[in-house]
């Protein structure tokens, strides 16, 4: 199983790829909240790469229909795991990455300020891999610990912005991900 740990806000153990979508927190923001999204691109489509461009502002918009529909938007994740399980770094997490929008989780509003994104390479239509629930875990384990204010503030995008975003949608298996995270928790303490 990998081995993660946060260095200055790199995930050590994560591949890096740096998104020019992303800004300061405001000052004296503490990371409290962690949001899990689904993306693919297509969607329900898997691989290929193009959500790491789309993150890169380098995705060719010419090549699918869709693309067209999302051309120019400037966003990003702190983290995207694939479905081999493999965990990409786009954000420090020091920086405020631009993957929540217009939110409020517990009345605050403005998730983006003070939350880690997570998005899994998924879709609202077909289940995620034990891969991306492993690997999700034990990267959550690692910010928890990296964080303490996180405790079990986890949320869905569709948990923040109610009117807006459905994901991660039926299929993330919130009962396995919370047995994973409190095994693994509790095998380290
Ligand atoms: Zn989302």
């Amino acid at each position: 199983m990998q081995q993660f740990k946060v260095q200055d806000g790199i995930l050590h153990g994560a591949t890096q790829i740096a998104s020019p979508n992303f800004n300061e927190r405001p000052v004296n923001t503490e990371i409290q909240l962690i949001v899990i999204h689904n993306i693919s691109l297509p969607p329900s489509q898997f691989g290929g790469g193009y959500i790491q461009r789309f993150f890169q502002n380098q995705l060719d918009w010419t090549i699918h229909p869709y693309f067209q529909t999302i051309e120019g938007m400037q966003v990003s994740a702190h983290l995207l795991i694939l479905r081999t399980g493999e965990v990409i770094q786009f954000v420090n997490f020091n920086d405020r990455s631009w993957h929540a929008g217009r939110s409020s989780y517990l009345a605050q509003k403005e998730c983006n300020d003070y939350s880690i994104g997570i998005e899994l390479e998924g879709s609202d239509d077909l289940p995620f891999e034990p891969e991306q629930y492993q690997s999700l875990a034990e990267v959550v384990k690692t910010l928890r610990q990296t964080y303490p204010k996180i405790q079990n503030h986890i949320a869905g995008h569709s948990d923040i912005a109610p009117k807006r975003k459905t994901d991660p949608g039926l299929y993330f298996d919130w009962q396995l991900f919370r047995q994973l995270l409190s095994e693994k928790t509790s095998t380290d303490l």
